[in-house]
């Protein structure tokens, strides 16, 4: 049926399809939403360690957060604080009522080793300096924390046992996030994402040995970090990707449904099909993140061409 035969009053199956499309789209963007967080499950896990490890002989990204200044701070005021270790810009400044808060990049890293040899640091490994007469603390992120792998585990990176974690706090490192999940299974490597300052933007994904491993961290959708000094949730989702329809195999299949009846990815129309029936219309569709593509780290392209052998 072409569009220009049917009837106004008759939708052609390309408009039905658009419709079914958009209706996914929305409720599978809802459903990643944290505001409805409290509907879904949940496992609490409990550190009573520190994670402040720092280590000031490092490899630091030139990029480093500054937080607790005051509201009203100008740049001028930046300027004299942070430009006697280098050039340098400021991004994402903000404030609230109590204070303000922004990014220093510098043009190297070196510059940022300069300024935190100059810090205080407290008892628990965080850095202060001085605007003036405020104090302030920088938050410096240190490169090799953004992937691990641990010594014991020799398997390869398997990309079906791979899960993608949102919301992570700055102080979490990929070493840190291995042995929270390693509350559910094996792991074999930990990635942060970051951008071209190698500065983490707060997801990353977790590779596991085997398969219930994953899957049982699949299970849980939120896991709620305590530390102490911090709590957090973490957003548990499976690594999307680029996938055919499983169903009729010719068209693309954007929407995923995690549901282990299901567990594949399908296209609008097979999506519709499959989840008419009675036990299925309760799944929820999950798509990819197009702001969290993967940035494949060093190691995780070392592992892929591996596995590839
Ligand atoms: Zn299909
Ligand atoms: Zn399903």
């Amino acid at each position: 049926m072409s569009n220009s035969a049917a009837p106004h009053s008759i939708l052609s199956i390309d408009q039905i399809t658009k419709v079914y499309y958009d209706e996914l789209t929305q409720l599978a963007r809802k459903n990643r939403r944290m505001s409805n967080s409290h509907l879904k499950k949940r496992t609490t896990l409990l550190f009573n360690k520190n994670l402040s490890t720092v280590n000031i002989s490092g490899m630091f990204s030139q990029k480093v957060f500054v937080g607790g200044a005051p509201p009203g701070i100008s740049d001028t005021e930046i300027l004299n604080a942070f430009g006697k270790y280098g050039n340098f810009t400021i991004e994402k400044k903000k404030a609230n009522e109590k204070s303000s808060f922004f990014y220093v990049i510098y043009e190297s890293n070196q510059c940022v080793k300069g300024l935190l040899t100059t810090c205080v640091i407290n008892s628990v490994g965080e850095f202060y300096t001085r605007i003036g007469t405020h104090i302030v603390q920088v938050i410096p992120w240190e490169i090799n924390n953004s992937h691990y792998v641990p010594a014991t585990n020799m398997t390869l990176l398997d990309n079906k046992k791979v899960v993608f974690i949102g919301g992570l706090h700055g102080k979490m490192t990929a070493k840190f996030i291995a042995e929270v999940f390693s509350y559910f299974g094996p792991i074999v490597m930990v990635t942060i994402d970051v951008d071209k300052y190698k500065y983490p933007i707060g997801s990353g994904r977790v590779a596991f040995s085997d398969s219930q491993g994953y899957f049982t961290a699949i299970m849980q959708e939120f896991i709620d970090i305590e530390t102490p000094d911090f709590r957090k949730t973490v957003q548990v989702t499976p690594q999307l990707e680029d996938s055919l329809c499983y169903i009729c195999k010719s068209e693309v299949g954007p929407f995923f449904c995690k549901d282990f009846t299901c567990y594949q990815y399908y296209c609008t129309l097979c999506w519709k099909l499959k989840h008419s029936g009675p036990g299925y219309v309760h799944h929820q569709p999950l798509i990819r993140d197009s702001k969290h593509k993967p940035k494949l780290g060093p190691i995780l392209s070392k592992f892929s061409n591996l596995s590839l052998k």
